[in-house]
């Protein structure tokens, strides 16, 4: 606590003696082992309020940058700003840290996914922490970092943004020494602009990179591969279609996922999405530069851990319903389409907004819609505000029946077009709450 006083320039309040703090909480009902509890000033709560709580579950000690009327025998820090006071101290914490790996992943989409490959092909060999969940921003990331565990030898921490400036920030304070950068797709681009700008903005995470560290990238992405020498760390490539270091060739499809070959290595990963194979070929870049044998490394990328809500598979009888709810990019909705095209039986898409895409919204949405009439789906039930736009390009076409409706009326319009054998795909930007639909069809089926 004294050291964490002498980073801060704070005085330890409630002095007894030095106590040992093994992790940290910015929630006070989550209070694990010596634990210090950080408030965090949010806009519904202000942490402070909860401080006696984190003590009763628990807390060694805790921040604040209010005066407060602490338990006896609490020590506290006294910090201006209990935020920047985390970010300092994660920075300082990694900067201690000189024995671990960080590997650093940003991207316009997969991110999650390509942590989770990175994490299970790691793990098969050394002792390996991920960032939980979609821990990824300016308090994701430094709480994250805080909590690695002594005993961690990798991190693999995702790093999101919505404007220039954050990964640079969240590169500062992680410094990681393998970089990756999944694609550059058109999220953000309301606060971006141009497809180059979100180039630019995730090219910060070179900004707390060592000069030795690397960068591996998608090959394949247009705008990586045509401003690849604009990067300044060394690259190292992953593809299908471009030569690249790390190439899957050879793909076959399976009933239950694909197998390729890199290097003359057969690989297979569970999966329904042919993207996958690019998010475990970054698994598979990283695992050979941190030395892993290939078995291993097969293994690792077997079996993609159920990740929430992201094309998440669910049988009910003999109705398969698929759940993409978790969010929705031009990039991953055509990925899904297509993924939903290998299934068998009636295919009907549930479609909500993508949103934050700016004045390119109409023009996303529609190539959307002109991408569906090419594909042999069945049914469209557009739900929201521009995804009138997708229903807008699909009505011109007579072979699949659309609808534009609201969200309270697409489950009847569901069970309406629903035939046994049916598969449903459900897909929207978080922000449309596409999962209560997905929650509430799966309740009455
Ligand atoms: P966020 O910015 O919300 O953290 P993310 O970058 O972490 O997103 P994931 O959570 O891994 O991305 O995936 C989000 C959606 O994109 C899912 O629907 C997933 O199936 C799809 N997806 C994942 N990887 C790719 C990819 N390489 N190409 C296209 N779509 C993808
Ligand atoms: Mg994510």
């Amino acid at each position: 606590m004294s050291e964490i006083g002498r980073i801060l320039n704070a005085t330890v309040e409630n002095f007894k003696e030095d106590i040992l703090i093994e992790s940290f909480s910015i929630n006070s009902k989550d209070i694990r082992k010596n634990a210090m509890f950080i408030p965090l000033k949010g806009n519904r709560f202000d942490g402070h309020d909860f401080i006696d709580q984190a003590i009763d579950n628990g807390a060694l000690c805790f921040l604040t940058q209010k005066d407060v009327i602490a338990k006896k025998d609490c020590p506290y820090l006294k910090v201006d700003d209990t935020l920047k006071a985390m970010q300092n101290l994660a920075c300082a914490y990694r900067e201690k840290r000189k024995d671990l790996v960080v590997i650093g992943i940003t991207g316009s989409v997969g991110k999650t996914t390509t942590k989770e490959y990175i994490y299970n092909v790691l793990s098969t060999t050394y002792n390996t922490y991920k960032n939980q969940g979609n821990y990824n921003n300016h308090i994701g990331l430094p709480y994250s970092i805080l909590n690695i565990p002594d005993k961690t030898e990798i991190a693999v921490l995702e790093m999101g943004m919505s404007n220039f400036g954050e990964i640079s920030f969240l590169s500062k304070i992680s410094k990681p020494d393998i970089g990756v950068i999944t694609n550059i797709g058109v999220a953000h681009i309301e606060n971006l602009k141009t497809r180059y700008n979100i180039f630019l903005a995730k090219s910060e995470i070179q900004d707390g990179m060592p000069s030795s560290s690397l960068l591996v990238i998608n090959n394949d992405n247009d705008i990586l591969h045509s401003h690849r020498n604009e990067l300044k760390r060394r690259v190292v490539t992953i593809g299908i279609e471009n030569d690249s270091d790390f190439m899957a060739k050879d793909i076959q499809k399976a009933a239950n996922g694909f197998y390729f070959v890199v290097d003359s290595y057969k690989y297979f990963i569970e999966t329904f999405n042919f993207h996958d194979i690019y998010n475990s070929l970054f698994a598979i870049a990283v695992g050979i530069i941190l030395g892993i044998d290939r078995e291993a490394i097969a293994q690792g990328i077997m079996k993609k851990d159920g990740l929430k809500r992201r094309f998440e598979v669910i049988k009910k009888g003999d109705i398969t319903v698929i759940d993409d709810t978790y969010n929705a990019s031009t990039h991953s909705m055509i990925s899904a389409i297509d993924s939903v095209c290998n299934f068998e039986g009636k295919k009907i898409l549930v479609l909500g907004d993508m949103l934050e895409l700016g004045s390119l919204s109409e023009q996303e949405h529609r190539k959307v819609g002109s991408y569906i009439v090419t594909k042999p789906i069945d049914v469209v039930i557009c739900t929201g505000q521009d995804a009138f736009y997708i229903f807008d390009q699909v009505r011109k076409n007579e072979k699949i029946k659309s609808y534009f409706v609201s969200k309270e009326e697409c489950l009847d319009i569901l069970q309406k077009e629903l035939e046994g054998g049916s598969v449903v795909l459900f897909k929207a930007s978080r922000g449309v709450k596409l999962d209560e639909l997905v929650d509430n069809f799966l309740r009455g089926l």
